[in-house]
């Protein structure tokens, strides 16, 4: 089942960007996770790959930066963590066209690069971040990067991360990004794994779930 965009109820801005893009109809992990991640709850979703689950945590993540007044103006509002390098450049990309013409600034964090560099980026204090885990949990551990006013905190295949051995890392990140003031969405091949479970009760309130179709 697709609905329009324009049925779910995003900032007209989100709107006139996927219009722009050719975008007309959600797909359905899409509507489901919208819908549910705009009431504010945490989310643990699984569909296939291709499916189009970047833009169903970005569109979300984007409309609350839009439409709510930060709880910091120094601290990342939106941290999206991936589990390769490759992978948090294609969410990167998609959030850069998302946020194309906005006062909107994003970092993009990524291992093998200079860290001062990434250092510099993180003091003028951007928006979004999105990086891999390993090197946004140095910069935690450096005092590069403070999570206080973390308000979303996004975990792109979940599982993949756990697999190549960033569990420590996630609970640094976890650990530092206040649980109170913090919406957190899970996103995962697989659902129901032990290892994930162990992550999930530890980071997700009262999750809901979504899971479309047949994950792979
Ligand atoms: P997944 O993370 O589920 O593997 P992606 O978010 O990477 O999927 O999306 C796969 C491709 O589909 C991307 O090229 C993306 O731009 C495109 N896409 C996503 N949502 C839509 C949509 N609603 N309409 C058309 N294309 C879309
Ligand atoms: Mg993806």
């Amino acid at each position: 089942m697709t609905i329009p965009f324009t049925d779910l109820p995003l900032d007209h801005r989100i709107l006139k960007a996927l219009s722009v893009k050719g975008f007309e109809n959600a797909t359905e992990i899409q509507s489901l996770a919208i819908g549910h991640a705009l009431l504010g709850k945490d989310l643990l979703a699984s569909s296939k790959t291709g499916s189009g689950k970047t833009l169903a945590f970005l569109a979300p993540a984007l409309h609350r930066v839009l439409k709510t007044k930060p709880l910091s103006r120094k601290d990342p509002r939106v941290l999206v963590l991936a589990p390769t390098r490759e992978l948090a450049k294609q969410v990167f990309l998609q959030l850069k066209w998302l946020i194309a013409g906005q006062k909107i600034s994003a970092a993009l964090i990524l291992g093998g690069e200079n860290f001062n560099d990434q250092v510099k980026a993180l003091k003028h204090s951007p928006q979004f971040v999105v990086g891999t885990a390993g090197r946004v949990a140095d910069h935690v551990k450096g005092k590069s990067l403070y999570l206080n006013g973390l308000e979303l905190l996004i975990l792109d295949e979940a599982d993949r991360m756990l697999d190549l051995g960033f569990a420590d890392e996630l609970k640094l990140i976890d650990h530092c990004a206040d649980h109170r003031k913090r919406q957190t969405m899970m996103f995962s091949a697989t659902l129901d794994s032990a290892e994930l479970h162990y992550l999930t009760e530890r980071m997700l309130k009262a999750p809901q779930r979504i899971s479309v179709g047949q994950a792979n």
